[in-house]
């Protein structure tokens, strides 16, 4: 048995990944009061919007007032989804709102065509520039590399390729890199050999799970990534979230299903579980609908009940 990370970091993307898969619009208030509370569990870094064009994800298009709107504590860094230059030069009319971007690229050119219409490498020629742009505006970089573990339209993705493809983003800038798993395909001895290989290919780079729960893995492969060295998760409250392409691609894994097996394993996070899942109620009601939150359900564990 490897020794496990005595803390890690988190990332709500929530309000992104998840707001943005809604079928209906969240009024800006509530997105405000959530992301508000959000921020007062002890959760230090949130991805709270994206700069995509509005007629394309109608559901963020409140984006800058979402930015100018929430109340943010000194320890937590916002962060905010960049699809391109164009998205990125609107971001920065509030540059003091946020201190850090994530840019995005598929893996595999079919999802990345399906998703931005543009090939792997394109994408990744444009990126370069946002993530030049957004070094010179002294901006933290993460850069998500979707499809990571497994292709819905191409089926297998080579490790080679997507080692690559960090290599490059991380040598444009990007200290950060994520690996989604953004329509839940992995399995936990995939996630330990990509996790293993990543250390090796990119050191001093920190190394992100972006796990989907799609077919109920996900806390599966978050342990296997953690056995392997990954000390940087990023999920959803209430298990919101998907991906635009292709449908059915649900859910990130729930942040507080997350935090409950962490800190039962003896692993930090910083976060109090109790605020947390009342920021996941809070969404419920929004929404309206049951969500896919385990410990939403069942409540925290009790040990002192018996
Ligand atoms: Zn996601």
């Amino acid at each position: 048995m490897t020794a496990l990370p005595a803390a890690v970091r988190i990332r709500e993307v929530g309000p992104r990944d998840g707001f943005q898969n809604e079928p209906e619009t969240i009024p800006t208030e509530d997105k405000i009061r959530l992301i508000d509370g959000l921020m007062r569990t002890g959760l230090r870094r949130i991805e709270v919007t994206s700069f995509v064009r509005p007629d394309v994800i109608p559901q963020l298009s409140d984006a800058d007032q979402v930015l100018r709107g929430i109340d943010i504590p000194e320890d937590v860094e916002v962060s905010v989804l960049i699809p391109n230059a164009r998205g990125l030069e609107r971001a920065l009319l509030l540059r003091d709102r946020f201190d850090d971007i994530g840019v995005f690229l598929s893996a595999s050119d079919t999802h990345n065509r399906k998703n931005v219409n543009r090939s792997t490498d394109e994408s990744l020629a444009g990126l370069e520039q946002v993530i030049a742009t957004a070094n010179a505006a002294g901006l933290h970089v993460e850069a998500v590399i979707a499809t990571s573990f497994g292709c819905p339209y191409e089926g297998e993705v080579a490790l080679d390729r997507v080692l690559e493809i960090a290599q490059r983003l991380a040598a444009a800038g990007a200290p950060e890199i994520a690996f989604g798993d953004t329509t839940g395909m992995a399995n936990p001895l995939q996630v330990r050999d990509v996790f293993t290989r990543a250390r090796e290919a990119l050191p001093g780079v920190e190394l992100t799970a972006h796990f989907h729960n799609t077919r109920g893995q996900g806390l599966a492969n978050v342990l296997a990534a953690l056995e392997a060295g990954c000390e940087s998760f990023e999920s959803s409250f209430g298990e919101l979230g998907g991906c635009p392409v292709p449908a059915g691609a649900t859910g990130n894994i729930a942040t507080e299903d997350l935090v409950s097996m962490l800190h039962e394993m003896g692993v930090q996070t910083g976060v109090d579980l109790d605020q947390l899942l009342e920021c996941a109620r809070d969404v419920r009601e929004v929404l309206g609908r049951p969500l896919g939150s385990h410990t939403l359900v069942a409540g925290p564990i009790d040990w002192q009940r018996g």
